[in-house]
């Protein structure tokens, strides 16, 4: 395992832990995919008819979202253009591919940008997960802007187009994508309760075995072993963005992953971490990494316009905020 892996396992682990209920009422299962620690932990006594469904809807996510994989469907439409092309497609699209993309069209149009998946570009540049990751100089930041913009992509049927090179990474937005999938095949399966933890995000199924609600603690981004509090939620999604979750550190400045696609560098503003909570697991976690880019402000006033029904607990540099919606639901430490 990289240095970054094992930090990503602690800190999933420690999410999970404030998440449920004693061990002893769960079949759990751990897997690493998706660039990431998966842990699902379902009903007692369920485990066996589930586990393999779940590992197969991740192992089909995986690909067809990756951006590593060689023969994913986001490589084969990364690779499959050029600057020489103007205007090219790729057909025959998977229905979760073409599913993923207008969802996150609509999101960042709807979020004026501040989320896209056109940001591959930056993401391959920064190589934040990278094992000697360095500030690229600003040329190369220019550059690589030139090619980031959702604009430059539309969906027609099973195709998806693109306007001259355009370059993908769904990295903010699949693993919600797949996280929903599999509470979707547990609830069909009539898996009367789950707890699912999939890199940030986490899926609540049913109701809690012991009784009472669900319990999400929300990590301190000064001390992922400790929390600013914690969340009591019926069911559905969380998922958070912060700025200790992948980052280097180069003369006192932290370099982390979710990057600005207005400026090309890692977003700088007042947000440290932020928590969606929504019934929409790939809406849930491509708006978190929007609200982060966007600063608390602007994520306020996009909260206020009611342009999605979801709610939020910001971590600033000021403090934690919740809001108004799920402020009973939040309890500071
Ligand atoms: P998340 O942890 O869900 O906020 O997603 C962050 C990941 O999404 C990064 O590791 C990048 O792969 C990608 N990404 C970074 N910045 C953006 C952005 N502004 N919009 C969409 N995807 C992004
Ligand atoms: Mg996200």
């Amino acid at each position: 395992m990289k240095k970054i892996e094992i930090f990503l396992a602690v800190v999933i682990c420690i999410l999970s832990f404030s998440s449920c209920a004693p061990k002893d009422e769960y079949d759990e299962k751990q897997i690493f995919a998706m660039d990431t620690v998966i842990t699902i932990k379902v009903e007692k006594g369920r485990g066996d008819d589930v586990f393999d469904g779940c590992a197969g809807i991740i192992t089909e996510a995986e690909r067809i979202f990756s951006r590593t994989l060689e023969d994913s469907e986001v490589t084969r439409f990364n690779t499959s253009n050029s600057e020489a092309e103007y205007d090219s497609a790729l057909d025959d699209c998977s229905a979760p591919f073409v599913e993923l993309i207008e969802k996150s069209l609509d999101i960042s149009e709807k979020t004026g940008g501040a989320f896209d998946i056109t940001i591959e570009p930056l993401v391959e540049l920064w190589n934040i997960t990278g094992e000697s990751p360095e500030v690229p100089d600003v040329s190369y930041i220019n550059n690589a802007l030139v090619y980031v913009g959702y604009e430059r992509m539309y969906v027609e049927d099973d195709t998806v187009y693109r306007y001259g090179m355009v370059k993908i990474d769904m990295g903010a937005i699949a693993k919600g994508y797949t996280l929903g999938m599999l509470c979707d095949y547990l609830g069909a399966l009539g898996v009367k309760y789950a707890n699912i933890s999939f890199g940030g995000n986490v899926g609540l199924v049913g109701s809690k075995p012991s009784g009472g609600k669900w319990s999400v603690g929300i990590k301190d981004p000064d001390d992922t072993s400790s929390t600013v509090g914690t969340l009591t939620l019926d069911g559905g999604y969380v998922a958070v963005s912060g700025d200790y979750e992948r980052y280097f550190e180069k003369d006192g400045t932290r370099y982390h992953h979710i990057i600005d696609p207005f400026t090309g560098y890692p977003a700088q503003t007042d947000i440290r971490s932020v928590a969606v909570v929504c019934d929409d697991a790939s809406l849930a976690d491509g708006l978190s990494t929007a609200l982060f880019v966007m600063g608390y402000d602007k994520a306020l006033a996009f909260y206020n316009a009611k342009t999605y029904d979801f709610e939020a607990v910001f971590v600033t540099d000021d403090g934690v905020y919740t809001t108004e919606g799920i402020k009973d639901s939040f309890q500071a430490k």
